[in-house]
């Protein structure tokens, strides 16, 4: 090690990985893709492909036991995983889950977290087959690896969106965040004065939203379906603006986005509206919606024409000619990502 010092937060989240990893050369034919996408894709055989994700929950910086059941949170830690093969465009098969715990926590808790891990693993037929378990000082960590497959022709990339194509999202958004702001309020009345109940009516959806993040196991489906692949793919687990970032850097494009395409529920607005934020802001700088995000070249746009699941929210274009985002005045402002980078 040097006598320099760099401070985390001069690195962010992403150049952190890029610094440890850039050294790393894949050494064995079978890794067809590692460090940079959602899942790295494994070679099984001419036809066919493993992938592999793996993503970490810590408590206080991605849940507060709080207001984060423990059942809810054992099936969040799985469906974030899937989502991630989601993106790929892939099924998931098995996961191994690793658990770090204080001894706070009584057998009944994990068991209640184990029952969430159960339920996903039903929900998302996808199969537990091992794990770690050891122990922790300074409170839950709950770490997940989601193995799936998929056909070696139909593994979608972040890299892959040409000019032209169309951006499409599933689902609306904003909505975790939202969920996730009413926690906290209510949250800091019940500290200040633990007699007062916490007010959360009116906010099943967007408080759902956070709590039980669903991944889009369907979405891939219907794609399947309507015979659409499409060319780049992300999940959209940090705000919408630094995934379409991501994907139009992996791809060497540009973009246009425009805001009055951008799918809110009436309920997230609302919130959002409530605490004086800009429902889009929300969108583009928050995160944990879970949907896809992904392009499609413009001779499949008659297929997903009319869906409700899936929304076309701008295309892309050259690189030099920049991503941008269409306001709501016509006015193109540059796209900027302010999501959740871990160490700001
Ligand atoms: P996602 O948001 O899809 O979970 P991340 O942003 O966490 O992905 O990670 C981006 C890429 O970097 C992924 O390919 C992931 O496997 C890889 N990665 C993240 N952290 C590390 C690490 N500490 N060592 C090696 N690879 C990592
Ligand atoms: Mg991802």
């Amino acid at each position: 090690m040097s006598e320099e010092r760099t401070e985390l937060g001069d690195l962010g989240e992403f150049g952190l990985i890029r610094k440890l990893t850039s050294d790393f050369s894949l050494k064995n034919p079978g890794s067809l893709v590692g460090v940079g996408d959602d899942a790295a894709v494994i070679s099984v055989d001419e036809n066919r492909v493993q992938l592999v994700s793996t993503d970490m929950l810590v408590e206080g910086v991605h849940f507060n036991l709080m207001y984060m059941p423990l059942k809810y949170l054992g099936y969040k830690a799985v469906a974030v995983n899937v989502s991630d093969i989601c993106a790929m465009n892939g099924k998931a098969e098995q996961i191994t889950v690793s658990i770090a715990v204080s001894n706070r926590f009584p057998v009944e808790a994990l068991e209640e977290l184990y029952s969430g891990i159960k339920a996903a693993c039903d929900h998302y037929q996808v199969d537990l087959v091992g794990g770690d378990t050891t122990s922790s000082f300074s409170g839950l960590i709950i770490s997940v690896t989601a193995i799936g497959s998929a056909e070696r022709s139909k593994v979608v990339y972040r890299s892959g969106a040409k000019e032209m194509d169309l951006l499409v999202v599933t689902g609306d958004l904003g909505g975790a965040y939202m969920g996730l702001q009413v926690l906290e309020r209510e949250k800091q009345v019940f500290q200040e004065n633990p007699s007062i109940q916490p007010d959360l009516e009116g906010h099943d959806y967007i408080i759902q939203r956070q709590l039980k993040p669903e991944a889009r196991v369907d979405v891939i489906r219907y794609l399947g379906e309507l015979e659409v692949v499409p060319t780049s793919m992300i999940d959209i687990s940090d705000g919408l603006a630094s995934e379409i970032l991501h994907l139009c850097k992996a791809s060497n494009t540009g973009c246009y986005v425009y805001d009055e395409k951008i799918p809110i529920d009436a309920t997230t607005s609302m919130a959002a509206i409530d605490f004086n934020l800009d429902p889009v802001t929300c969108v583009l700088n928050g995160g944990e919606d879970y949907e896809l995000l992904f392009t499609i070249g413009q001779q499949d746009y008659e297929k997903i024409k009319g869906n409700p699941h899936m929304t076309v929210i701008g295309h892309m274009t050259n690189a030099a000619d920049g991503t941008y985002f269409i306001d709501k005045n016509g006015s193109a402002v540059t796209l900027r990502a302010q999501g959740w980078d871990h160490f700001h």
